[in-house]
């Protein structure tokens, strides 16, 4: 059965990424018959010049039609002052609610080429492979009731609400748990038990869940302590499994161990691994259309996206191998360029991809 995958180019960098990382595909498709089947579909500040919604219909259906959607990001100055309920990045939650993408997968990999350009120390980072899964639809960023009141003395007060069910917390825990037992076999759940009762949950479950998982080793972790040791000895990690407001924070803290947020991947997944893949950047309208944009997160989303939704493993680890050889070329987009290397903008990079791969 052949599968589809809808591609989102997205605003800013969004258009000149997704291009490179398209070019992937399609060579792999050609190269190994895949059969894939390719839709576009519009979301964020594009579809709001384009339909006056950030995640327009048309969308949804094309996303439900999908086994896979490659994206770009979304947002902008342009979109910054439009009425808050059609935000460009309100089409992004609701894309993942709407497709219930509750893990979040965040890989945090140090290619050995880059130890340089990573702002930590190159023993404190060498060989860091850490996989932070993200708990993505639920927790505070969704929890009611929330808002700004006015209260009694006139004064504003606004209010959010935290809030896990058992269901979502055991779920995640499993997702974590699976992955830990593809990888090192270490899981450390972060939470904030000693202040917040939703977390004191969160911990007492994952303990039942490591319960099937004799095999692993389960640790906790407060999340203030989490982002001191991230910083101080991030190789004791292997699998990080965390709720979504403290996986937001502490996934970009990681993105940084790794030299640049421009060579880290995402997927988040529903529960048959259909997927979303995307860079774990934003827009940069700083440098949009100006092919400086570094496309290797996005073709590294691609790899995950082969591995996760399209079970093509081996196709997955031949795009991983493309980029390190590039790397081992000395091509470096200029945000991970340090001194002796070649820079090359986003086309040439993803050129030199495809050509890897070819
Ligand atoms: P950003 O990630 O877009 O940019 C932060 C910095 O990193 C900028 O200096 C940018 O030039 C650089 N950068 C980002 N990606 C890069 C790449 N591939 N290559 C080289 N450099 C890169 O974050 P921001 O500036 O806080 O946000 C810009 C816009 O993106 C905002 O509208 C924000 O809401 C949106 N955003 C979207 C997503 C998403 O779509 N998932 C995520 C974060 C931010």
């Amino acid at each position: 059965m052949s599968h589809k995958v809808l591609i989102i180019n997205g605003d800013g960098i969004g258009p000149e990424i997704i291009e490179e990382a398209t070019k992937v595909i399609k060579v792999l498709n050609d190269k190994h018959s895949l059969g894939l089947e390719f839709d576009q579909a519009m979301l964020g500040g594009e579809a709001i010049d384009a339909t006056g919604k950030p995640f327009p219909d048309e969308t949804l259906e094309k996303a439900l039609a999908s086994d896979a959607i490659l994206f770009g990001s979304v947002g902008g100055p342009k979109w910054d002052k439009v009425d808050s309920a059609i935000r460009p990045e309100k089409g992004l939650l609701a894309i993942r609610s709407s497709l219930g993408l509750f893990a979040n997968l965040r890989p945090a990999i140090l290619y050995p080429q880059l130890v340089d350009a990573s702002s930590l120390r190159p023993e404190v980072v060498s060989g860091l492979d850490i996989l932070i899964v993200r708990e993505l639809t639920g927790g505070i960023y969704f929890g009611q009731p929330r808002g700004i009141r006015i209260l009694e003395n006139g004064e504003r007060e606004g209010f959010n609400s935290y809030v896990y069910r058992e269901s979502e917390i055991n779920r995640i825990g499993k997702v974590a748990f699976d992955l830990a037992m593809k990888r090192g076999k270490k899981v450390c759940s972060v939470d904030k038990s000693n202040v917040l009762e939703v977390t004191e949950l969160w911990r007492e479950l994952m303990d039942e869940v490591a319960k099937d998982y004799p095999e692993a080793e389960l640790s906790h972790m407060y999340v203030d302590n989490a982002a001191m040791q991230l910083v101080r000895e991030p190789k004791q990690f292997d699998v990080i499994v965390t709720g979504n407001m403290f996986g937001d924070i502490l996934s970009d803290q990681a993105a940084m161990l790794t030299g640049s947020i421009g060579m880290l991947p995402s997927a988040s997944l529903d529960e048959n691994s259909k997927g979303l893949y995307e860079p774990c950047h934003g827009s940069a309208p700083d440098i949009a259309g100006q092919n400086k944009a570094n496309p290797l997160a996005t073709i590294l989303s691609v790899a995950m996206m082969f591995r996760y939704s399209l079970d093509l493993g081996e196709v997955a680890d031949e795009i991983e191998r493309a980029v390190s050889g590039v790397l081992d070329q000395g091509y470096r987009t200029v945000d991970i360029l340090t001194q002796g290397y070649i820079e090359v903008g986003t086309k040439e990079m993803g050129d030199a991809v495809t050509a890897q791969l070819k």
